[in-house]
């Protein structure tokens, strides 16, 4: 029996950005620093103010002028805090400063209090040379006035959100969050709180996906949840198809009969993609309905979760503008022997124990336990076999929030 190649996941994950490159979210809206968190910035962020806007100590200590000095003990003519405004430095003294306060004009060096002694006339005896610059923090050292400092695209996190407050910004201009209808399908799901009936379980997708969404920046609409029933499945998809920027659906999928999703959306829409070769994932479906982006999680929650950090997530910071979507990664030591390979990208939950990957011993897809214990996924490529101390890719799941 021949057997379709299933599209490698560099191969979707292509297509994904180019999908997303075509439904670019252009509005944008000013918000307030404290509300800014995990939002992408729209437009460049300028610098309006040097960075210190004045050169400042570094140290608590005296500011005194070496041109010419001779090593001398020197008389503090005045004592600058921070928050101060100092007056220039009368010639042959020193000024009492403190970190952070702006130095005198006219000073053009501070020497640490360590390595200074006050004499009994009040003098300052400097125990070394000093040279010009000394613990002296220029004008301008960290950013001019005019300078790019985070450039349209950057998603903000404490930092970045820093960095704008120490220009005085109140508020940013970040890129409307995308909004994302989340359905759950499959006649057997029920949501906590209601009692369960036989052979239904507790629909968990619903919980993982809207608060990872709810990270990436997207305001999510809860469509909940759809029978297994293909004109059910059309209707809610007619339905939701104007009010979001993206539909992103959970289980139906794979080719069973109760598999609706996917059934409507290659027979009433136009598919992109079905059929990866990702373990577990498999049945990812993606494509438009109407003129709405589709993206059809299987509904093993496992799957879910690889597909969506690995596919989904790129899909959703790019449509806003984030050009830096792949999750930084890196080759650890794996701690276990894979002597079977597979024919299809594995993604294992590990966890990093003493600089090696060690693997969740039940790798089921349907069992979402192991993510909780793990630190990551670790990548098996197709056709790969492992030995103890052998190395693989590993992509840490913080990186993925
Ligand atoms: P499906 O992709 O629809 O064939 O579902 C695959 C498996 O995932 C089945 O065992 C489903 O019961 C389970 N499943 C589907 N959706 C969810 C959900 N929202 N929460 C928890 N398990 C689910
Ligand atoms: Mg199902």
């Amino acid at each position: 029996m021949s057997r379709l190649p299933l599209m490698p996941v560099e191969d979707a994950i292509d297509r994904l950005l180019t999908m997303a490159e075509a439904q670019w979210i252009e509005d944008s809206e000013a918000v307030l620093l404290s509300a800014a968190r995990q939002r992408v910035l729209a437009n460049d962020l300028l610098a309006t103010l040097d960075l210190p806007p004045w050169p400042n100590s570094a140290m608590d200590g005296y500011a005194l002028n070496v041109d010419g000095w001779d090593g001398a003990p020197l008389a503090v003519s005045q004592q600058v805090f921070a928050g101060q405004a100092p007056e220039a430095l009368a010639p042959g003294t020193c000024a009492r400063i403190f970190t952070g306060a702006p130095v005198p004009p006219g000073a053009n060096a501070v020497e640490m209090q360590e390595n200074t002694e006050v004499l009994e006339d009040g003098r300052i005896r400097f125990h070394q040379p000093l040279t010009v610059g000394t613990n002296i923090r220029p004008q301008g050292q960290e950013n001019r006035a005019g300078e790019v400092l985070l450039r349209a695209g950057k998603r903000l996190g404490p930092f970045e959100l820093a960095v704008a407050a120490a220009q005085g910004c109140t508020h940013v201009q970040v890129v409307r969050r995308p909004r994302v209808a989340l359905l759950s399908t499959g006649n057997e799901l029920v949501e906590p709180g209601t009692p369960l009936k036989p052979g239904s379980i507790y629909n968990s997708n619903r919980t993982l996906l809207s608060h990872w969404l709810s990270a990436l920046g997207c305001d999510v609409i809860d469509a909940g949840v759809l029978p297994d029933e293909p004109r059910q499945t059309r209707l809610q998809l007619e339905q939701l198809q104007h009010a979001a920027d993206l539909i992103l659906t959970t289980g139906g999928v794979s080719a069973g009969d109760a598999d609706c999703l996917g059934q409507v959306l290659r027979e009433c829409g136009k598919p992109l993609l079905w059929k990866l070769s990702i373990k577990p994932g498999k049945p990812l479906t993606v494509g438009h309905f109407g003129s709405v982006p589709v993206i059809g999680l299987p509904g093993n929650p496992t799957s879910a979760l690889v597909t969506f950090g690995l596919l989904a997530r790129p899909y959703l910071l790019r449509i806003q503008g984030v050009e830096d979507v792949e999750p930084l990664s890196f080759p650890v030591s794996v701690g276990f022997p894979w002597p079977k390979a597979g024919s299809r990208r594995e993604y294992l939950r590990v966890k990093l124990q003493a600089g090696r990957a060690e693997l969740y011993p039940n790798q089921s897809s349907g069992v979402l336990l192991g993510a909780s214990w793990a630190d990551g996924l670790l990548e098996i490529p197709e056709d790969c076999t492992l030995q103890v101390g052998d190395t693989a890719r590993f992509i840490p799941f913080s990186e993925l929030f």
